[in-house]
């Protein structure tokens, strides 16, 4: 028998939780545990997330854990670069610091990319090649599978789709740059072409306001969905916008990497066909050759929120 367990821990730090699991070989979660994240300090975050993993590593017989969490990270998954929702974060030897704290070995990896393996892996994206992943949240990030591989890059950071210029001289980025695709694409720019539309013509706001607490600061994507379900014009509009500017990145993505299927995640998918439909149609208009040359299939993502946990718990497993 093999005395290693086929069990291992995965955690997800994200700016509002950090999310942890137990794993199986097969995807499944056995065990989870959540806390709050200490955004305000990246110190305070590592000791969370250290007993995150005791309290789990406690309960089942585990020897890896796998940790995913946003933002550019070190080519030798030790340490974050930056971090969109963390302070003082960067330059903390994570990797290191987590194992001597836990007595495990630890996989460090980007959110974007632990998301893509578990799709590869358990979810949307099995057995196909490449297989590119673009995460719609708040933000937007992606991963890259060739030839069942996990692409990092020479530099640590593939996968960055939210990050292409789509628009020159286009808004600024969180990044530093303009007119990226996370600026015209992400569930953020969702709200705003819906704050907007119901800033320049309220009567029509009336039914997406009455699914918040009334007021235009208060809409949230899930309030957007659910109107668009209904047909609201406004919400259609707004996820038709965005999935004309995911089908621009997404055809531009398809020109070089030439995917077989391209996975759609983050919270935004929650609408379905309602944005995918925009996104191929928009892939199609897009796509250079694209009467002659087949086009990449576009699917929703299958494991939700916990993609990030069951991808880098695997990811830990096998690394
Ligand atoms: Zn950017």
């Amino acid at each position: 028998m093999n005395n290693k367990s086929d069990l291992s821990i995965g955690i997800d730090i994200g700016g509002t939780k950090i999310l942890g699991g137990v794993v199986d070989s097969r995807g499944t979660i056995i065990d989870s545990e959540r806390r709050d994240t200490p955004t305000e300090d990246g110190r305070k975050t590592i000791s969370e997330i250290a007993s995150v993993i005791k309290n789990l590593s406690s309960r089942h017989p585990v020897s890896e854990v796998g940790v995913s969490i946003a933002g550019f990270m070190s080519k030798d998954r030790k340490r974050m670069e930056t971090n969109p929702n963390i302070s003082n974060l960067e330059g903390i030897e994570i990797h290191d610091e987590l194992e001597k704290a836990t007595g495990l070995a630890v996989h460090l990896e980007n959110d974007g990319n632990s998301a893509a393996w578990g799709e590869f892996k358990f979810g949307a994206g099995q057995s196909t090649n490449p297989m590119l992943m673009v995460t719609v949240g708040t933000g937007i990030g992606g991963g890259l599978i060739i030839d069942s591989k996990l692409l990092i890059g020479a530099f640590g950071t593939a996968g960055e789709v939210g990050h292409v210029a789509v628009k020159h001289g286009g808004d600024i980025c969180g990044c530093g740059m303009r007119g990226c695709l996370e600026q015209y694409a992400s569930g953020n720019a969702l709200r705003r072409y819906v704050r907007g539309a119901i800033e320049s013509t309220p009567a029509r706001g009336a039914n997406i306001l009455a699914k918040g607490d009334g007021s235009i600061a208060g809409i949230e994507g899930a309030h957007i969905t659910s109107a668009a379900r209904e047909g609201d014009s406004i919400a259609l509009a707004a996820f038709s916008e965005i999935g004309e500017w995911l089908g621009i990145g997404i055809a531009g993505f398809a020109a070089v990497l030439d995917p077989e299927r391209v996975v759609i995640g983050g919270g935004v998918i929650d609408a379905g066909e309602i944005l995918l439909d925009p996104i191929k149609s928009s892939l199609l208009r897009h796509s250079p050759m694209r009467s002659s040359h087949p086009m990449p299939e576009v699917v929703a993502a299958k494991l939700g929120n916990t993609a990030g946990i069951v991808g880098v718990a695997d990811l830990a497993r096998i690394n």
